[in-house]
């Protein structure tokens, strides 16, 4: 299916004409933002947690310190919200009412579970670690049996997904295309600046093509 089904949990309901439903739009989004936020029930409490996250297929991956509480509730296997934004654009409108932002955000819904075999394990790591950087997995040292001991890794399934996507101008009210304030959209991306070497860095080694050349501006 290229479609998730559209169901209570993930009809965009608000501007509906903006909801996607397709894995195109979702997985476009989740795979060109660096991080994304968990929410979960810790209790009465709901807690939502920014991290790090890969994408494959219908399953991201999440890892962290073993004492990772966020962790732990997700592997618990309860239901997780993960929701991923990337901006685009401050929108200028002339009414401050219809001021607003270019957007293409996604919200999954599903269940976690600990990833506990080695070689498994080391190919979500990897999977992370290039959805970061790609090209760093094959130019570090990879993990030690300790580091993969310390290091909890969680397949989370996505179950249901929707993406929200606004694009283009301000949509004011006709009687105010007249007034005089300046009224367009202030494009926006995610842009590294120049990599700074680590102090400590050994003599004679250049910085990497994938670190120089690093984006997650969207393919043309
Ligand atoms: C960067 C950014 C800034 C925003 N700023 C505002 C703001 O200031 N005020 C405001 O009211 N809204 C804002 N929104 C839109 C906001 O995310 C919601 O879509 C909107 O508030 C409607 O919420 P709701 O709970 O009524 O959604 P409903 O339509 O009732 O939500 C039902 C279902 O639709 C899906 N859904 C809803 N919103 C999104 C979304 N953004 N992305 C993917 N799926 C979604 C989910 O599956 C959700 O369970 C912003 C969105 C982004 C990405």
């Amino acid at each position: 299916m290229n479609s998730y089904e559209v169901t209570q949990r993930n009809r965009v309901r608000l501007m509906p004409d903006r909801g996607r439903y397709d894995r195109e739009t979702v997985y476009g989004i989740v795979d060109e933002a660096l991080l994304c936020h968990v929410g979960f029930m810790d209790g009465e409490q709901p807690v939502v947690i920014p991290t790090l996250h890969a994408r494959r297929g219908d399953v991201l991956y999440l890892h962290g310190s073993r004492g990772n509480a966020m962790l732990k509730h997700v592997q618990a296997g309860g239901p997780v919200c993960v929701t991923i934004t990337l901006l685009d654009g401050i929108v200028f409108a002339r009414s401050a009412f219809h001021h607003s932002v270019n957007y293409r955000s996604a919200v999954l819904f599903g269940r976690g579970r600990l990833i506990e075999g080695e070689t498994e394990k080391l190919s979500a790591l990897e999977t992370l670690t290039e959805h970061v950087a790609r090209g760093r997995w094959r130019d570090c040292r990879l993990p030690t049996a300790r580091e993969l001991e310390l290091t909890a890794v969680i397949e989370f399934r996505i179950e249901s997904a929707s993406a929200k996507v606004r694009a283009g101008p301000p949509r004011d009210d006709e009687e105010d295309y007249a007034l005089p304030f300046w009224a367009g959209e202030l494009p926006q991306r995610q842009q590294a600046l120049e990599p700074v070497n680590d102090p400590k860095l050994a003599d004679g080694i250049e910085v990497p093509d994938y670190v120089a050349a690093w984006t997650r501006q969207r393919p043309a």
